[in-house]
């Protein structure tokens, strides 16, 4: 069997509220999606953005975090080729006109209740039911985020910093981690984890075998609390309301609680140091809680620099097994 690579991206557009996604019109008059071939050399980022200039001739922007692959196989000249093709979802830099390239003829926005309507692949539906429900979890993060960012207005005792510190990761993760408050590094660069106890959780990812980019990463108090001291109790209840919506835009399949604030806050689970390493099912989120020790105590104190290793290697455990167990479940459909 032979292995073929190609990258597009999904382009989208707003016209009078409503989205619709490009699709391009070949000779025959099948839609496609531009794509093509990952050239030597090439990330797949590189090749898309290369792919949407020749096919399109537009000048688009990946939206951070997206990507959807896809395969396929099918046989030529007798010889059996897997194809596997990855999409980012992209948006005009600006309105310029589209100059389909020779491969098409034509091309149409359709909206995602069209492309269900009129497109005969399966997978590529679901490319666009992805890329369209993405589109719609960021207008919900975006609507909660901005009412967040506001609350030191309201408060006029407000004890926390005012720079506001977003999660990050993709919006549509299997796997949030959340910790306790930024530190002094994140308030100043806006971002979570980026600091010391970033870099530990950066290599406990990679025990787990997770990649950064692929997990969502957060605290439950998202403004820097000064000194580096512990949230207060008004403070937590001023915030658990926004991570709560946050959570249910995300629907994670694990989230990992770090430290006693988080387990607590999220999942109501006392004593960290008895729990850690275990699963708890959360009805609310329906999803499982992991426990762990937060990473800042792990720099702080060596020994628990061995308790948190293992917490994140059990956790690996914890993921294959679900991995298997969804494989078999679909076997069995
Ligand atoms: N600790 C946290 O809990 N969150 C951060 O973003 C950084 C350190």
């Amino acid at each position: 069997m032979k292995f073929e690579f190609s990258a597009g991206a999904v382009i989208w557009k707003k016209d009078n509220n409503k989205r619709y996604f490009l699709v391009l019109i070949k000779e025959n008059n099948e839609y496609d999606i531009p794509k093509g071939h990952i050239e030597k050399g090439e990330t797949a980022e590189i090749a898309a953005l290369r792919e949407v200039k020749e096919e399109t001739n537009l000048d688009v922007k990946f939206i951070p975090f997206f990507k959807h692959t896809i395969q396929w196989w099918f046989v030529e000249n007798g010889e059996k080729i897997k194809k596997y093709a990855t999409f980012f979802l992209a948006e005009r830099l600006k309105e310029e006109d589209i100059k389909v390239s020779f491969e098409h003829k034509s091309y149409k926005w359709l909206t995602v209740e069209e492309i269900e309507k009129t497109i005969p692949f399966k997978t590529t539906i679901e490319l666009i039911k992805t890329a369209n429900d993405y589109l719609n979890r960021i207008d919900a993060m975006v609507a909660v985020n901005e009412e967040y960012e506001k609350l030191p207005e309201y408060y006029p005792n407000w004890n926390l910093s005012k720079n506001f510190v977003p999660g990050e990761g993709p919006l549509n993760a299997k796997i949030m981690v959340i910790g306790q408050a930024p530190g002094k590094n994140e308030d100043e660069q806006k971002r979570p984890f980026v600091g010391r106890a970033g870099l530990l959780l950066n290599e406990l990812l990679k025990l787990a075998k997770l990649k950064r980019d692929k997990v969502y990463i957060t605290s439950v108090v998202q403004f820097f609390p000064p000194k580096n001291r512990a949230p207060t109790e008004e403070e937590i209840n001023y915030c658990i309301p926004f991570l709560k919506k946050q959570i249910k835009i995300i629907k994670p399949k694990f989230i990992i609680l770090l430290g006693n604030i988080s387990a607590y806050s999220v999942g109501g689970i006392n004593n960290v140091m008895k729990n850690h390493g275990k699963v708890f099912y959360n009805k609310e989120y329906d999803c499982e809680l992991f426990i762990t020790i937060h990473p800042a105590a792990a720099v702080r104190i060596k020994k628990n620099v061995f308790i948190i290793e293992e917490d994140f290697k059990k956790f690996k455990d914890i993921l294959n097994k679900n991995e298997n167990k969804a494989s078999k479940d679909i076997k069995q459909k």
